[in-house]
């Protein structure tokens, strides 16, 4: 196959779209990034989100697993000190409806660690097993016309210049500037949709306590059903024996940076175990605020006459509130695209490939952004949602009785578990077992606290000191 393509990013996105383009026969596959990529599973500027807990979702995983064949990326990521948490059994998990229970079935299994680990364990394993380049620069616009991109224009210290290819794919992140660099192409009038709940993100790393490393992670998720600000907050393993616990709150209850009102915050929840458990612990860094997490879209795969050379991946294409660990998995269901797609044309030069390719990534986008933008719609003071009409009234009051139905349903906790693990797409919802198990109710009755065996119990109160 041909000749050059250029990635812009080395997050998620751009290293797994970089390894598709390797694999696929593309003579130099060119990555470049403004940051100074670290050697090693370090916190970097240009991932500021890595601060805050990131779940690996098994859908996710395995995409990323079949576009590395061979590099073992879960191997890796558990040697490195990642954990396993199982959907079903592995977690407390308060949800707007009450507590999950856990089953004896395991059911799926996602991996937890610092978004650093994830984000270094691909980019070493690409760099290893393709001839993939990685360079220091910051793009600055496209080069060729609006009919056919032909490059981008970087900025280095030596002033701008330009980097000619066949093809270009955008995966600079929620930052991205492809609308105006599609402006200077002469494309004008791209939809964008901005849906922002006034998301702020809080987070602090613990040393887990001794005798608490096998305490399993813990959610108090935010209620987008009773008109009040939605705040949530989770403790999760991370490498290192360390606890990531991370706090969102919508407009009007976001969560503070000092650290006695973070630990206030996770204590008002509607169940204080967060607080409880991180009363007790060592906090080993500051709390990190981020507040720009506002869901985004652009719908560049609805530009009638898209050019050719140019494909916009990850959170350049859509970002959606974190609070189901949805990005890095739509990142590789994006990559997992392009591969395909490529596999089918045969070439980069294969007209509408660029087209094919934005609308096959932009199908897991779409599932992700319905799921996080049909609840941040709920919370007040959310701007940029309009008014739910009355298929979304429908949907939420379907998802919030599938939900209740999971406090003590495993047929409806199992359709939860599979479009949560991100292997089914969200009609796994309205499989007849689903509906049923939704339609009927929990069988079993509401649980009033945390489903914590013995040892757990003791574990947390001996943490605790709130007195709560
Ligand atoms: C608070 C928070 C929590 C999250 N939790 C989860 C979770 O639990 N699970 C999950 O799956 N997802 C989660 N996400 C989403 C996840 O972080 C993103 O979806 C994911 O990072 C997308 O990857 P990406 O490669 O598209 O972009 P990024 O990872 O942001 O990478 C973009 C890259 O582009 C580079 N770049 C930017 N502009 C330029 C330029 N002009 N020139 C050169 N380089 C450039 C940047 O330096 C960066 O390296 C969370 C997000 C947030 C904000």
């Amino acid at each position: 196959m041909s000749r050059r393509a250029v990635v812009v990013g080395a997050g998620l996105a751009g290293m797994l779209a970089a390894a598709v383009l390797a694999n696929a026969g593309v003579a130099e596959v060119v990555v470049l990034d403004r940051d100074e990529l670290p050697d090693g599973p370090r916190q970097r500027r240009g991932l500021p989100q890595g601060r805050h807990a990131h779940l690996l979702m098994p859908g996710g995983l395995t995409a990323m697993e079949e576009i590395v064949p061979g590099a073992s990326l879960r191997g890796r990521l558990l040697a490195a000190g990642a954990h396993e948490v199982s959907l079903g059994s592995g977690m407390l998990a308060r949800s707007p409806e009450g507590w999950l229970r856990r089953w004896r079935r395991p059911g799926p299994v996602m991996l937890t660690c610092t978004r650093a680990l994830v984000d270094w364990t691909v980019r070493a394993a690409v760099l290893e097993q393709t001839a993939v380049e990685v360079r220091r620069a910051s793009v600055v616009g496209l080069t060729g016309s609006s009919g056919r991109v032909r490059g981008v224009r970087v900025s280095g210290p030596g002033g701008e210049e330009d980097l000619d290819a066949d093809l270009v794919v955008d995966a600079s992140g929620r930052g991205t500037r492809i609308i105006p660099w599609l402006d200077g192409l002469g494309l004008s009038g791209v939809r964008t949709r901005t849906v922002d709940s006034g998301l702020v993100n809080a987070s602090r790393v613990y040393r887990v306590p001794a005798g608490a490393e096998r305490f399993p992670l813990t959610v108090v998720h935010a209620d987008p059903y009773v008109s009040r600000p939605g705040r949530s907050a989770m403790v999760m393993p991370i490498e290192g024996d360390r606890w990531l616990v991370s706090c969102g709150g919508t407009r009007g209850g976001e969560p503070p940076a000092d650290p006695e009102g973070f630990l206030r915050y996770t204590l008002g929840l509607p169940d204080p175990i967060v607080g409880r458990l991180i009363s007790g612990a060592e906090p080993l860094t500051d709390v990190h605020l981020s507040r720009s997490t506002s869901n985004v879209r652009h719908y560049l795969d609805k530009v009638r006459d898209w050019p050719e050379g140019l494909v916009v991946l990850g959170d350049a294409l859509g970002t959606f509130n974190p609070a189901y660990g949805q990005g890095m998995s739509v990142a590789a269901f994006g990559a997992r695209v392009l591969g395909q797609e490529l596999d089918r044309a045969g070439g980069l030069d294969a007209p509408g490939l660029a087209r094919r390719v934005l609308r096959g990534a932009a199908r897991p986008v779409d599932a992700a952004w319905a799921m996080a933008v049909g609840q941040d719609v709920l919370y007040p003071g959310t701007r940029g949602g309009g008014r739910p009409g009355i298929a979304d009234r429908a949907a939420t009051a379907y998802t919030r009785r599938m939900t209740r139905a999971a406090t003590g349903s495993l047929a409806a906790a199992s359709a939860i578990w599979d479009v949560t693990s991100m292997r089914t797409p969200p009609t796994r919802l309205f499989h007849p077992s689903a509906v049923l198990a939704a339609l009927a109710g929990p069988p079993l009755p509401l649980l009033t606290g945390p489903p914590l065996t013995p040892g757990e119990r003791e574990v947390l109160d001996g943490l605790d000191r709130t007195g709560a």
